[in-house]
């Protein structure tokens, strides 16, 4: 199902302060904010910029609420996990899942969130945003090899696994990780990054989607990397998740449901016109 929000890029920005400082937010969105620090992010600033960036974030926060409502839900974009408090990079301006996590906290009764970072690069912002909340725990599972991000933050959990591990390899390690931290951690949201510049399987999705319906977790998506020319191969990679998620939603009982549902993020619409 596709939901029929669209997000105005004005929808009001102070949970992008829950996930950033005040002042990066604003010298951002205002067009003041520094030549080096765009140059970090890699990308140069235009009002349209910004307008998608507004647009990314907030898609984020809707996944949140969505998943709370309905067990799953996936974006079209996102995973903006190079993304600091203070500064971006690697095409990063904002952390999109962070600022969805903080949301969900603050307005959803969510007190613990799972981060579950399979993109081929570490969650270098996310692991620094969240290094000393408790309440967050961040997991992110990468290869060894890569040369970005550096320097490699610590997460919660980190695991690098060397170039050339097979399917099978990482299907392993994932199902002795994943399954462990839902229960240890006992979230009730989880953030997902399914990075399509792993050799994404199909399997790695259901096997995350599974193991969040068995512990009763709503799982949120957000699709990071992709950047090869062949934009075909990354429309396919994408379609992967969300055929993966359609198949998760029947596993989420109605009563897991009901519960989920007294825990629903208020609609950042409504926050922005009583705001005003
Ligand atoms: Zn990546």
């Amino acid at each position: 199902m596709v939901h029929p929000v669209v997000y105005h890029p004005d929808f009001k920005i102070s949970p992008l302060k829950d996930g950033h400082s005040s002042t990066y937010v604003d010298a951002f969105i205002a067009g003041t904010i520094s030549a080096e620090k765009m140059r970090q992010i890699g990308l140069p600033w235009s009002e349209e910029l910004v307008k998608r960036t507004l647009i990314g974030t907030g898609s984020a926060l809707l996944a949140a609420r969505l998943a709370l409502q309905y067990g799953v839900a996936v974006m079209c974009n996102g995973g903006t996990h190079h993304a600091h408090a203070d500064h971006g990079t690697g095409w990063c301006i904002f952390n999109d899942l962070a600022c969805a996590a903080r949301a969900a906290q603050r307005d959803a009764g969510v007190e613990k969130v799972l981060f579950v970072d399979l993109d081929v690069h570490q969650g270098d912002g996310t692991a620094a945003i969240f290094q000393r909340d408790p309440s967050v725990f961040t997991f992110s599972m990468h290869c060894e090899a890569q040369s970005f991000p550096s320097p490699l933050q610590t997460s919660d959990e980190d695991i690098a696994l060397p170039a050339g591990t097979s399917d099978g390899e990482y299907l392993e390690v994932l199902q002795e990780t994943l399954p462990r931290l839902l229960s240890r951690e006992n979230p009730d949201l989880v953030l997902y990054n399914a990075g399509v510049d792993t050799r994404a399987s199909r399997q790695r999705d259901r096997l995350v989607f599974a193991s969040c319906a068995d512990a009763s977790v709503p799982v949120a998506c957000a699709i990071g990397g992709g950047y090869q020319e062949d934009h075909l191969s990354i429309v396919e990679r994408h379609v992967l998740l969300h055929r993966a998620a359609r198949e998760a939603m029947p596993k989420y009982s109605p009563l897991v449901l009901a519960d989920l549902r007294s825990m629903q993020l208020t609609d950042p619409k409504k926050d922005q016109t009583e705001e005003e």
